[in-house]
């Protein structure tokens, strides 16, 4: 049964700065309601902030973010995260009673990322799913394979009443990227991949996509829209 479309919620959880850009740009993570349980693409940043002080990032509670949508964290069955930057898999350790499904080609490159402390990945008790490919996790909810922001990204697709969801990751940052906007030079470690990446979420025809970076969600019948 294909989920409603606001099954799909989207989680403001911070910003960040890029001083390389320089851009600040929104970080989001997704609860899907699931009546299997409900479940989580991407955690955010994590504390002390301190840690990742470049980015100038604000306090940004995973937890809180889901209280105001009246989910507990211990309600969280699973969690999906699109890769293992700092910035999407920082509050994984909260949910200590979910499976961590990550791609087993990016977990295993994890030690590269600088940026991301590896007491957020690394913690007593953290279980994870490692994948190889495409899988759905539950009914109606499959991770597909989008490498070329890291080599081991994947996105998620979520089949609704209205269509299916696309929830990007990194593999696309922007609206405007969906419709063909370049990234910038260090948005995508490869950008002929990302463009492959990009062609086959595109081929999807999603009726809705969500981004991890941009307040706006793209939607078929009126391309961009302005996000909640
Ligand atoms: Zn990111």
């Amino acid at each position: 049964m294909p989920l409603p479309p606001d099954a799909v919620v989207r989680l403001n959880l911070g910003h960040i700065w890029l001083s390389e850009y320089p851009l600040e740009i929104p970080v989001h993570g997704f609860l899907i309601k699931h009546p299997a349980g409900a479940g989580l693409v991407d955690t955010g940043y994590g504390t002390p902030l301190e840690l990742i002080k470049d980015y100038r990032p604000v306090n940004a509670s995973v937890a809180a973010a889901l209280r105001r949508h009246d989910v507990d964290p211990s309600d969280i069955r699973w969690i999906i995260n699109s890769h293992l930057h700092f910035d999407h898999c920082g509050q994984n350790a909260v949910f200590p009673q979910a499976p961590l499904y990550v791609q087993r080609a990016e977990y295993e490159r994890r030690h590269r990322y600088a940026d991301t402390p590896a007491a957020w990945l690394e913690y007593a008790g953290a279980r994870y799913e490692l994948l190889d490919g495409e899988r759905e996790i539950v009914p109606g909810v499959r991770v597909l394979t989008t490498p070329g922001h890291t080599a081991g990204h994947q996105s998620v697709e979520v089949d609704t009443t209205d269509g299916p969801a696309l929830l990007t990751g990194d593999a696309c940052w922007t609206a405007r990227m969906f419709e063909g906007e370049a990234p910038r030079e260090g948005m995508m470690e490869d950008e002929a991949i990302f463009g492959r990446s990009l062609e086959k979420m595109r081929q999807l025809k999603p009726a809705t996509v969500h981004f991890c970076h941009d307040n706006r969600t793209w939607r078929t019948h009126s391309g961009i829209s302005t996000g909640r």
